[in-house]
């Protein structure tokens, strides 16, 4: 969904929306970097200096409520936000940081864990973690 449908379909269920919502959802959708709530504050920021930390978080909240945006969290580090909220899969770098998309669909095995074991599976987890290409290259100079 683009940020469009995403505000007409919000509209419809009564919630409000200002430029500065608008404007983290817009953020949300077009980048892949998977930022933090400090990160899309920093963002938004530059375009609207008003914006509180507290409308990045309500606003946050209310994407993820509706189904629109993923939060990852990683234990003790600040969550990362997502803008793509379809089941996908992370890598992760445990040097810097980074978190990279990897879109290979393994939705066939929900259907096999639930055939193997009768569970009904209604979601899952999965992420990689490792050495990102530019941090291996660091580790070999
Ligand atoms: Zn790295
Ligand atoms: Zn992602």
């Amino acid at each position: 969904m683009d940020a469009i449908a995403i505000l007409r379909e919000l509209k419809s269920r009564g919630v409000r929306f200002t430029p500065q919502r608008q404007a983290i959802l817009e953020f949300l959708l077009e980048t892949k970097a998977h930022p933090t709530a400090e990160e899309i504050f920093q963002h938004v920021r530059a375009k609207f200096p008003g914006v509180s930390l507290g409308t990045i978080y309500n606003t946050l909240n209310m994407l993820k409520e509706h189904g629109h945006i993923l939060e990852l969290s990683y234990g003790d580090m600040s969550s990362r936000f997502d803008g793509n909220a379809k089941n996908h899969y992370h890598l992760v770098c445990l040097k810097c940081g980074r978190v990279l998309d990897y879109d290979r669909p393994l939705l066939a095995l929900e259907e096999e864990v639930g055939r193997e074991t009768g569970f009904q599976v209604m979601s899952h987890r999965l992420e990689f973690y490792g050495l990102c290409p530019d941090c291996q290259e660091q580790a070999l100079n």
